[in-house]
């Protein structure tokens, strides 16, 4: 079935009602326990969430990859997980599937695998993620790198997440930017507070977003031996606008989740955290995260801010 508006929720309902697993991990999701930290007056949200501890310690080196069924191609996922179809107008010889995430983090969480299993890499593909943010409105996109927090970073896909839960969304509009652009219906600034390395690009056009975010994604550093500069990305439309959030990555895990005894915090950053809700799958790392760690995480994770004001000059000189 061909994914539209009307048919989500009842394709949720039908999945929750057929799939014991999913079920119980979405009705853990309402006892869930969250509490907010501040940091530089951006409300983080910490999410206190055992289930996510697959996620959050999965293997994703080369050799644990290679060794392991690949969860998102069609022949090894469960046959009582279905999918709505999807095709992006631009690229129909690479049709995605919708899915609800059995792990959710979100109270309405969905996968968008490609069909195909091709790795994880964001070039040429931001147009399918901006028909997509158009298709589900009431969500938020997101994409994580393959070293930044897929935890199937040899098979090409999205997630998404209901709108109204992470901070970001309504955050964005009140940080301290620096603008880089700007024409018409169209911006690209930068963040100049708590995150270094966030760049937003935004426009009433859909195409016109797609080739900013290209001309953006071709200056960003490429780490020795990668393939594509290190992201995650948000992407939503709104009141006939799109918005893409781009967080240009310094590494995947922070120093403390390799800390050994009581420094050690089991976190992988990916889009969530990135969009205000940091994800611990331990009750210790919960009680213990606080504004200053969370500061820490984040000068780790995120690119310096030379490094960013690099980005900066050079698209200055792009568009
Ligand atoms: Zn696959």
């Amino acid at each position: 079935m061909r994914l539209n508006s009307e048919n989500l929720a009842a394709f949720f309902k039908e999945q929750l009602s057929s799939w014991e697993q999913a079920r119980d991990n979405y009705k853990a999701l309402e006892n869930v326990i969250v509490k907010e930290v501040s940091v530089g007056g951006f409300p983080f949200k910490v999410q206190f969430n055992p289930a996510r501890i697959v996620s959050s310690s999965a293997k994703v080196d080369k050799k644990s990859i290679k060794e392991r069924r690949c969860f998102l191609c069609s022949e090894n996922r469960p046959q009582v997980q279905r999918g709505l179809d999807f095709v992006y107008e631009k690229d129909r010889e690479n049709p995605y599937t919708v899915l609800i995430n059995p792990f959710p983090i979100f109270p309405k969480h969905l996968t968008i695998p490609m069909v195909a299993h091709k790795d994880q890499l964001i070039g040429g593909r931001m147009g399918a993620m901006l028909s997509l943010a158009k298709e589900l409105q009431d969500f938020t996109l997101f994409y994580n790198g393959p070293k930044c927090g897929a935890s199937a970073p040899d098979h090409f896909h999205f997630q998404a997440g209901n709108r109204g839960f992470l901070p970001m969304e309504q955050q964005i509009s009140v940080l301290d930017r620096e603008s880089i652009f700007k024409r018409d219906h169209t911006s690209v600034w930068a963040v100049k507070t708590v995150f270094n390395g966030l760049f937003a690009i935004e426009s009433k056009e859909i195409d016109l977003a797609n080739q900013l975010f290209e001309k953006v994604f071709s200056v960003l550093p490429v780490k020795e031996g990668e393939p594509e500069p290190m992201v995650n990305i948000l992407c939503w439309y709104n009141n006939g606008q799109y918005t893409i959030l781009l967080y240009v990555r310094e590494r995947h895990r922070p120093s403390h989740y390799f800390a050994s005894g009581h420094s050690n915090i089991l976190l992988s950053p990916a889009s969530v955290d990135l969009g205000g809700v940091f994800i611990t799958p331990l009750e210790k790392d919960f009680n213990k995260l606080n504004d200053i760690l969370i500061k820490e995480i984040l000068d780790q994770i995120c690119i310096s801010k030379e490094e960013n004001r690099q980005i900066i000059n050079k698209i200055k000189t792009l568009v």
